[in-house]
C-alpha cells in the first residue's frame, strides 16, 4: 500500500462542527493507492465487476475531555452516489484501560452537531472494533437502509482518554455498485437481522393480548442487553430464557440504539409470549436511563453532558412523547460514567432502579435516594432488574412483579407508572402479601400503588407475609424513611398483622431481608393522605 499524504488540518474547521467543543485534530488523511487510483472489485468473482471498493485511512488525535464540554467528536468522510456498503474499523492504544473510545455513525442527513438527531445509523459503544452498514444488512447495533451520498460522520464518544490524549486510526471502505442494483453480499462482523432506517414507519407499541377478568400479577425483567450492544444474548435467547423461567414480559434495553427493534417485532409476530418490549438504555457519560415500550424504530438521542439537567429533562420528555416510560438506572453504580449526575429529585422520571442485579451497597444508596424522593411527597416507582448481558448473569434476578388487568404493553406501562410493582430476588420467591386495611363504617383494602384518603387520623392494619423466605429473614414496614416495625418471617409464611396509627400524610412500604441484610423483596408504597379539613 502506498500512502499518499493529502492534507494536514489543525483544529478541524468544518462549519457544522462549530458547536463541537472537543478539540479534534486530524493529523493526516491518507488514501490507499488501490482506493485512489485503481479501484478494485469487492469480491473477486467475475460476475461482480460492477462493485468497486475505495478505502480511506484516517488518523485522528483526541485530547482528554474537559468538564462541561461535549464528549462527542465527529470524523466526516464523503460517500459517493451508488454506495452499497460502508465498512469501518478503528484502532487506538487502550493504554491498559486508560483509553476507551466509543463509536457510532451518522449518515449524510446529519450536520455533525450534538443537537442534530437526523441520520443516526447506529452505535456500538466500545464493544466492537469494526462494523458495516448496507441497504439490507448491518452489524447489530447499526441500521441498514438507504445510503445517501454526501458527508457521513463517524461519531466518537470520549468515554476515557488519558491525559496525553490518544491517536485513533480508521479504515473506511466504501463499496459502490456501478450497475446501481444495490445488491451485495455483506461481509464483516457477525450479522443479524438488520433494522431498516425508515423513521416514517415508527408506530405505537404492540397491541393488547386478549383481556382477562381482574387485576393480576405479571412477572418480568425490564433491563437487559444483547448482541445489538454489549451483551452476548440474542433476543431469541433472551425470550427462551424468559419462557423457561416463567417470566411474562421482558424489555430489551440495548445501549443507545434502536437496531434491535425489528428483531423484537419479528419474534413477537411468531409468538406473543412472553411479551417483548422495545427499550433503550440511554447511556450518557453522566448516568444511564431506561426507556421502556418505545414504538418500533424510535431512537432516543443520548448526547447530553453530565450534570446537564435541562438536557436530561428534554430526553425524559421525548421518551414520554413517544408513549414510553423512563427510569433512572443504577444511580450509584461504580463503573465510569454510570452513576447519576443529573437531578437527584428525578423530576420528569417515572421510575428509579433501586435494585440492579445482586443486592449490594450501591443498591442501598439507591434505596435511600428513592426514600428521599418519596419523603418529598412525589410518587416515583422503584424498579429492580437484572441488567443481564449474558447467561452467567441470568435474567429475573431480581424480578419485577407488575399488577395489571391485561398482559399488554400499555397495561403494564400504566401499572408501572402507578407503582403497582413489587420486586423479588428470584422469579418466584419470596411470595409476598402486603395490603392495608382501613376499619370504620366502610372498611376497605388497599394494594401497592394505591393512594387512599382518610378524613381524620386513624389506625391502619397491614396484612403482611413472605412465603418461602429463608429462616432468619425479617419483614420490615417502612414509612417516611423510618422502619416502623420489623418481624421475623414465620417459617410457614403465615400472614401477620401490623397496626399503625396514621396521623399525617404517609407512605408505607415493605422490605424483606435475609439474615445478612441482603434484600429478598421490596414493595412500592401504599400512600395515605389525611384530608386537611379533618386535621385543621
Ligand atoms: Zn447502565
Ligand atoms: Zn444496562
Amino acid at each position: 500500500m502506498t500512502a499518499l499524504r493529502i492534507q494536514v488540518f489543525t483544529d478541524f474547521y468544518d462549519p457544522h462542527l462549530l458547536q463541537m467543543t472537543t478539540r479534534l485534530i486530524i493529523f493526516s488523511l491518507f488514501l490507499c493507492a488501490f482506493g485512489a487510483n485503481a479501484p478494485r472489485v469487492a469480491n473477486s468473482k467475475p460476475n461482480t465487476t460492477s462493485l468497486q471498493t475505495k478505502t480511506i485511512e484516517r488518523l485522528v488525535h483526541l485530547d482528554s475531555p474537559i468538564a462541561g464540554v461535549s464528549r462527542y467528536a465527529y470524523v466526516p468522510f464523503d460517500v459517493p452516489q451508488r454506495a452499497v456498503r460502508i465498512h469501518i474499523s478503528y484502532q487506538y492504544d487502550r493504554a491498559h484501560g486508560a483509553n476507551t473510545i466509543d463509536i457510532g455513525l451518522f449518515d449524510a442527513r446529519s450536520s455533525g452537531s450534538d443537537m442534530d438527531r437526523r441520520g443516526f445509523r447506529g452505535w456500538s459503544g466500545g464493544s466492537r472494533s469494526e462494523f458495516f452498514v448496507s441497504p439490507r444488512e448491518a452489524t447489530p447495533g447499526y441500521l441498514a437502509g438507504e445510503m445517501p451520498a454526501g458527508t457521513w460522520r463517524i461519531i466518537l464518544g470520549l468515554y476515557r482518554v488519558a491525559s496525553p490524549g490518544v491517536d485513533v486510526s480508521f479504515k473506511i471502505s466504501i463499496t459502490t455498485d456501478d450497475n446501481g442494483t444495490g445488491s451485495i453480499v455483506s461481509r464483516g462482523p457477525k450479522t443479524a437481522f438488520s433494522a431498516i432506517v425508515n423513521p416514517s414507519n415508527a408506530r405505537p407499541g404492540s397491541s393488547s393480548i386478549a383481556p382477562r377478568q381482574g387485576l393480576r400479577w405479571w412477572s418480568g425483567d425490564l433491563h437487559m442487553h444483547t448482541i445489538y450492544s454489549d451483551g452476548d444474548w440474542t433476543i431469541e435467547g433472551l425470550r427462551n430464557s424468559a419462557r423457561s423461567l416463567g417470566l411474562d414480559f421482558i424489555c430489551v434495553t440495548d445501549h443507545n440504539t434502536s437496531s434491535h427493534h425489528l428483531e423484537i417485532d419479528r419474534l413477537s409476530k411468531d409468538s406473543p409470549k412472553p411479551l417483548l418490549l422495545r427499550g433503550e438504555e440511554i447511556t450518557t457519560y453522566g448516568g444511564h436511563a431506561n426507556a421502556w415500550g418505545l414504538p418500533s424504530g424510535t431512537w432516543i438521542d443520548f448526547r447530553v453532558s453530565p450534570k446537564d439537567n435541562t438536557g436530561i429533562t428534554n430526553i425524559a420528555a421525548e421518551v414520554h412523547r413517544s408513549g414510553a416510560l423512563i427510569s433512572i438506572n443504577h444511580p450509584f453504580a461504580l463503573c465510569g460514567g454510570c452513576a447519576w449526575s443529573y437531578d437527584a429529585a428525578a423530576r420528569g422520571f417515572d421510575a428509579i432502579e433501586v435494585w440492579n442485579g445482586e443486592w449490594d451497597g450501591t443498591d442501598e444508596q439507591a434505596l435511600k435516594m428513592w426514600d428521599k424522593i418519596l419523603q418529598s411527597g412525589r410518587h416515583i416507582t422503584a424498579i429492580g432488574s437484572s441488567d443481564s448481558h449474558r447467561a452467567a448473569n441470568p435474567i429475573g434476578h431480581p424480578t419485577a412483579h407488575v399488577a395489571a388487568r391485561f398482559e399488554s404493553q400499555s397495561a403494564l406501562l400504566d401499572a408501572i407508572r402507578k407503582g403497582r410493582v413489587y420486586l423479588t430476588s428470584e422469579v418466584a420467591r419470596p411470595v409476598l402479601r402486603f395490603e392495608a386495611e382501613t376499619m370504620g363504617k366502610r372498611p376497605a383494602r388497599w394494594m401497592v400503588g394505591d393512594e387512599f384518603h382518610l378524613s381524620t387520623p386513624a389506625t391502619i392494619r397491614f396484612h403482611v407475609s413472605a412465603q418461602t423466605a429463608p429462616p432468619g429473614s425479617t419483614i420490615s414496614l417502612v414509612s417516611n424513611g423510618q422502619v416502623l416495625r420489623s418481624l421475623s418471617t414465620t417459617t410457614n409464611g403465615r400472614q401477620q398483622i401490623i397496626e399503625v396509627e396514621c396521623r399525617s400524610d404517609s407512605y408505607y412500604r415493605l422490605e424483606v431481608r435475609d439474615g445478612a441484610k441482603a434484600m429478598l423483596a421490596l414493595t412500592n408504597p401504599i400512600y395515605v393522605k389525611i384530608e386537611k379539613s379533618a386535621t385543621d
